[in-house]
């Protein structure tokens, strides 16, 4: 049999396309080749509801496991609460909607040793072949300079009703330590918590033990009461400085991390995974959907020149321990705007007001920065 399209790993992005074409091209055969016993890895995947387009929910809506109206940031001179809502989908989830739903489409436990742009080959010997294989592995390489925002989440369980309505996306508030940090919150049910203590760092290393510590600490300071962990997940995502886009001099086509489909300054991929798998449904014919991918991944990656740009000012233009004040300002702009920015879909007048205004950073730092990192970092680019 020669499949239509053959994905090779079943991270976010593969699994989200499957859903895509399921839903828009039912008439295509399809499959998903994935190492683990499970889709999706370990993850709580959230985003905006203003970061993707409403006509996807159609087929993104059953797989989302909790939403809420609003969310709300909190920083050590300002707080704000925004009427625009959040969504999550946790991965078990994913990964048992669409077994039960797709699951003709799906082998889990098959690692794939060799594939090319037709052909799939499993470390046991097993071979496919399809009109366009996709590289969905998540695997970034970088080309440059990068920092890392990078996380430890515990889904806590409380004894009592924790009261909290709605998520706190960034509760600076808290200590500086290694970068820019922040607890992001998510109230999951009335008792359970997911709290993520996060980090804008230099380094990629995570610190387990303080991580733990500071997660009780914040927990004892909210007043919730006892608590124990259920679950638990740690993420580090890179967050590129300067970037070259390259694509696989095979020809093969990639989606996801692997292709640099991700927002540079939030390290976030969902969004630009949800675009992509409405790019690949409308391609008529499987064997041009390489090209297609090929064509948006330089457009998705032209829109990246400003975030990364923007990811300068923050890790070279701010001491660690004053990164919070770059945000902290970020999150004094129209709702509008700060939705825009994380879509990663900014005009040109936004981005001047983003960046308009006496800085939160010193200049003269940044300067020297820049300058001894070369002068094509000087650019706005
Ligand atoms: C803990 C965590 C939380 C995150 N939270 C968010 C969030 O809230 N919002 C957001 O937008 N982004 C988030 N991200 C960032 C990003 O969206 C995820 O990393 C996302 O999973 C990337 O999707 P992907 O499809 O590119 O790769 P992955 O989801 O990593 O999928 C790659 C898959 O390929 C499989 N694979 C690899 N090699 C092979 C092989 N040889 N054969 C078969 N299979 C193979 C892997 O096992 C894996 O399942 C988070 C990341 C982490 C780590």
């Amino acid at each position: 049999m020669i499949y239509d399209v053959i994905f090779v790993g079943g991270g976010l992005s593969a699994g989200l396309a499957l859903a895509c074409l399921k839903h828009r091209r039912p008439e295509l055969q399809l499959l998903v080749l994935e190492k683990d016993p499970h889709l999706g890895g370990n993850h709580t995947w959230s985003f905006h509801p203003s970061d993707v387009d409403q006509a996807s929910d159609v087929w993104l809506g059953p797989l989302i496991s909790r939403r809420w109206a609003r969310h709300e940031v909190r920083f050590p001179e300002y707080r704000r609460e925004i009427a625009s809502g959040y969504c999550s989908i946790r991965s078990e989830a994913f990964d048992s909607y669409l077994r039960r739903r797709f699951g003709d489409a799906i082998q889990v436990n098959a690692s794939v040793r060799h594939f090319s742009r037709e052909h799939v080959e499993l470390e046991d010997g097993t071979r496919f072949q399809a009109r366009c294989v996709i590289d969905a592995r998540g695997q970034f390489e970088a080309t440059g300079p990068l920092g890392y925002q990078k996380f430890v989440g515990c889904f806590l369980k409380v004894r009592e009703p924790h009261r909290m309505k709605h998520p706190v996306l960034m509760d600076a508030t808290v200590e500086q330590i290694d970068g820019y940090r922040f607890v992001y919150v998510l109230p999951w049910d009335e008792t359970t918590l997911l709290v993520e203590d996060t980090c804008y760092s230099e380094s990629p290393a995570l610190d387990d033990n303080g991580v733990q510590q500071r997660i009780e600490a914040y927990a004892r300071q909210n007043d919730w009461g006892e608590s124990v962990v259920v679950h638990e997940e740690r993420g580090v995502l890179p967050i590129p400085l300067r970037d070259k886009l390259s694509h696989r001099k095979d020809g093969v086509a990639q989606i996801g991390m692997a292709a640099r489909r991700f927002h540079p300054t939030t390290g976030f991929s969902l969004p630009n995974a949800v675009r992509t798998a409405e790019l690949i449904a409308g391609v008529p014919e499987p064997g041009r959907m390489a090209q297609a991918l090929r064509a948006s991944a330089a457009v998705e990656w032209r829109r990246g020149h400003f975030f990364r740009w923007l990811n300068k000012l923050l890790f070279w233009g701010a001491e660690p321990h004053e990164r919070f004040r770059v945000l902290q300002r970020f999150y004094r702009l129209p709702e509008k705007l700060i939705l825009d920015f994380y879509r990663g879909d900014i005009s040109l007048l936004g981005r001047m007001r983003v960046v308009a205004g006496r800085p939160p950073i010193s200049i003269l730092t940044l300067l020297r920065h820049l300058w001894e990192r070369g002068q094509n970092d000087l650019q706005w680019r």
